[in-house]
């Protein structure tokens, strides 16, 4: 829904999307018009410019606050409000430079379409964010030895996967080994690590767990990690003689 709402063209009904039929009907109506008239009308092309430029807007000024996020590692309520915080910035400007748009004059834009989007987007990234569950996931071709590997996502209805968690064990030596867990950077610090992890301890409670130590940058999450859970995780990285 988040993607729908940034990427993809708005309908033209949007924010207060009428019925079906009507829906229908007028899109019906516009078509006879238009091919009647052998072009569009100018003020719908001129509505979609700018219904589009200020979706280039919010879309943008979500993505620069996503870019933010190696540094501020902002949680979702703190996110929404730093990237509203930037789109006020923007709606305030008399003009704005947007990647693939060139130079937009705000006057020339509908301030409340703005603010919908928002509002509709910020929404939908909360609510992916409070569905987001594990999926069954599946077993990873054939492994040497005792060893198993497996692989899930996190996934919201609607949304699809967001992130993938890939692992191994052991069960003779009673070994983990989370070999990676990754988000595209618009769903980091969203509390999947931890679903992420808890879902690893749940799923195969007896074993000792590992990380390989390649992610650097995750480091101090596992750190944290370790330190509230009762499993015992560990940095060691030779958790068994089978991987
Ligand atoms: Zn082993």
């Amino acid at each position: 829904m988040l993607v729908r709402l940034l990427w993809k063209p708005l309908p033209e009904s949007w924010p207060e999307a009428a019925p079906q039929r009507s829906a229908g009907l007028r899109g019906l109506a516009a078509r006879v018009w238009e091919v009647a008239a052998g072009v569009p009308r100018d003020d719908d092309v001129e509505r979609r410019v700018r219904r589009g430029a200020m979706q280039a807007i919010v879309r943008e000024s979500f993505q620069q606050t996503v870019a933010e996020q190696d540094s501020e590692h902002r949680g979702p309520a703190a996110f929404a409000e730093a990237w509203k915080a930037r789109l006020a910035a923007v709606l305030a400007q008399e003009t704005v430079e947007v990647t693939g748009w060139g130079e937009i004059t705000i006057a020339e834009l509908d301030i409340d379409l703005g603010w919908s989007l928002y509002e509709a987007a910020s929404r939908a990234r909360a609510e992916a964010i409070a569905r987001a569950v594990a999926t069954p996931g599946c077993r990873r071709g054939a492994d040497d030895g005792p060893t198993v590997s497996f692989e899930f996502s996190i996934a919201a209805d609607g949304d699809g996967s967001l992130g993938r968690v890939q692992y191994a064990i052991c069960e003779s030596c009673g070994v983990g080994l989370l070999k990676k867990i990754s988000f595209s950077p618009e769903w980091h610090c969203c509390g999947f690590g931890t679903l992420a992890l808890r879902e690893l301890e749940t799923r195969h409670p007896a074993l000792t767990w590992y990380t390989t130590g390649q992610y650097a940058h995750a480091q101090g999450f596992y750190q944290r990690y370790r330190h509230r859970s009762d499993s015992p995780w560990t940095a060691d990285q030779h958790p068994c003689p089978h991987f």
